[in-house]
């Protein structure tokens, strides 16, 4: 009885998970000539295509190819977005994964995402907005050249884009999305291309830094939403039932079953820091393609959808039930390796079956010791060390026999181990996050250790990385503290240790 007087007050207000407007957001699905993505429009030099190379598992999307045999390139991919309406939210979110290779080049930074405002089902043009991304392509290119080359070890690799702009008229009913870049003056007609592989638009209330409405003074400040009315799991671990949802907890409003989290309430389940996080929202699902090995070792023939690449299981233990597929969400290499570009990697990546047990609220071991060199004190062990937030496990620096293996990955940074594990050894750009991190403040996390201890992207503040930081040295472990994260690791793009040097908090006793 009282348990249900407790859940009817955790429905307060709420929103529900904003659902992505575009239709054929993947590109995947041909139009009436099969030439070209349904729902979409190009222009120039822009091709429906297969964004990677030979030796690569990837997807379709669209190229915008700078290379142009006859001077100047220009070229554009857009779709009009109909059925708009204001009372759905003020705020419209355009975002896309892109991966621009290092020969894309362009003249007065002219690449850019734009969104068109139109009423009339889109007939009758009002207004646009733009934003210029060109320099945010260069600025990974200069910090992460350190990560790897364009062919290997991921330096160019997949991000997201986001531009996020206000209704201007409550008469606006459809938005023009457009991709589109213009002076492109690459040099050669190979590494040329900035590839897009899908397109999403979100609309709500609020904007992404809690503001309702933009007003001069009020735009930076307005404290992120609160964590009221929201299920504390545990540490900084809240979660919000949707309308409805009937979670176990006992007569003190904890926890007392099972509560199950997939992507389906995903952006339900917060981690607060300096705002709330759904660090795993988009990235629980995953395709185990053809060529990968199945649970059971068998030849995949056919690309196979996994809902459950990873689930996440909390209840009254303390920790937290990671249960992964291991399957990357991104494109990655093809492997067993055996044209020579991953290093002759005989291995296959291979769907798993494994949970792993992360401490809801983490407490650091005084006694904790990070690695000497080549980990000859045992601090870390060899295999998983903690999960990025796609379930693809971090490993320590060495590969087999010690090496440093941080130089012998896909463009996104992983490769198989000899058990079939795809792995990352170091900071996985590819790796998505619902907070796009564009370098200009502290970076979204990434993943965690498996002594529950968050991993944070690179950057510290704007234009410092984490690594360089003078201020709060990362120690030993590769980690530091702040009074709004507390203790917390960093990824260390060509720094060992790359992911983290030990264990801060207490050694895993029950990882798998
Ligand atoms: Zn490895
Ligand atoms: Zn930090």
């Amino acid at each position: 009885m009282i348990a249900s007087i407790l859940l009817t007050l955790l429905l307060g207000t709420h929103s529900e998970a904003a659902t992505n407007l575009v239709s054929n957001p993947n590109f995947d699905r041909a139009d009436a000539t099969g030439k070209a993505p349904a729902g979409y429009e190009l222009t120039g030099n822009a091709r429906w295509a297969w964004c990677g190379y030979s030796d690569e598992i990837t997807t379709k999307g669209i190229s915008l190819n700078g290379f142009d045999a006859k001077g100047s390139s220009a070229g554009s991919v857009s779709q009009l977005v109909t059925g708009i309406q204001p009372k759905n939210g003020k705020w419209l979110k355009f975002r896309f994964r892109g991966r621009a290779e290092d020969g894309f080049t362009v003249g007065n930074d002219l690449v850019g995402m734009k969104m068109g405002f139109y009423s009339n089902g889109g007939t009758n043009y009002l207004d646009s907005g733009q934003r210029l991304i060109y320099r945010e392509i260069l600025k990974d290119r200069k910090d992460f050249a350190v990560n790897g080359n364009d062919g290997k070890n991921g330096a160019t690799a997949w991000r997201s884009y986001e531009f996020e702009e206000m209704l201007p008229f409550a008469e606006v009913d459809a938005v023009k999305l457009t991709v589109e870049f213009k002076n492109g003056n690459a040099t050669q007609n190979k590494f040329s291309s900035f590839y897009i592989t899908d397109f999403s638009l979100q609309q709500s209330a609020k904007s992404s830094d809690g503001r309702v409405a933009p007003t001069a003074k009020q735009s930076a400040q307005v404290s992120p939403e609160s964590t009221a009315g929201m299920l504390p799991l545990g540490g900084r671990w809240f979660y919000r039932p949707a309308q409805g949802e009937s979670v176990p907890i006992d007569t003190a409003g904890h926890l007392s079953g099972d509560l199950n989290v997939t992507e389906a309430n995903s952006a339900r389940l917060f981690y607060q820091d300096e705002r709330l996080e759904n660090p795993f929202a988009g990235n629980m699902t995953a395709w185990l393609r053809k060529g990968n090995l199945d649970v059971n070792r068998q030849l995949v023939n056919e690309d196979r959808y996994l809902t459950d690449n990873v689930t996440i299981t909390f209840n009254a233990s303390g920790y937290m039930a990671l249960h992964v597929r291991n399957i990357p969400n991104h494109p990655t290499a093809k492997f067993p390796d055996t044209v020579g570009t991953q290093g002759y990697n005989p291995s296959y990546i291979q769907e798993h079956n494994d949970t792993y047990y992360l401490p809801v609220n983490p407490v650091k071991n005084p006694n904790a010791v990070a690695m000497t060199d080549r980990d000859a004190n045992g601090a870390l062990n060899m295999g998983p060390v903690g999960l990025a937030v796609n379930g693809v496990v971090f490993y320590n620096p060495y590969d087999a026999n010690m090496v440093d293996a941080s130089n012998i990955m896909d463009r996104c940074c992983g490769h198989p181990s000899p058990d079939n594990r795809y792995h990352y050894h170091k900071y996985p750009i590819c790796v998505n996050t619902p907070f796009v991190d564009k370098g200009e403040s502290h970076s979204p996390i990434i993943g965690f250790a498996l002594d529950g201890f968050p991993v944070y992207g690179p950057y510290e503040r704007s234009g410092e990385m984490a690594k360089d930081d003078k201020e709060r040295p990362l120690n030993a472990f590769n980690a530091h503290f702040d009074d709004v994260r507390g203790w917390h690791y960093h990824v260390t793009p060509g720094k060992f240790p790359y992911i983290i040097g030990g264990y801060m908090g207490n050694r895993p006793q029950r990882s798998r």
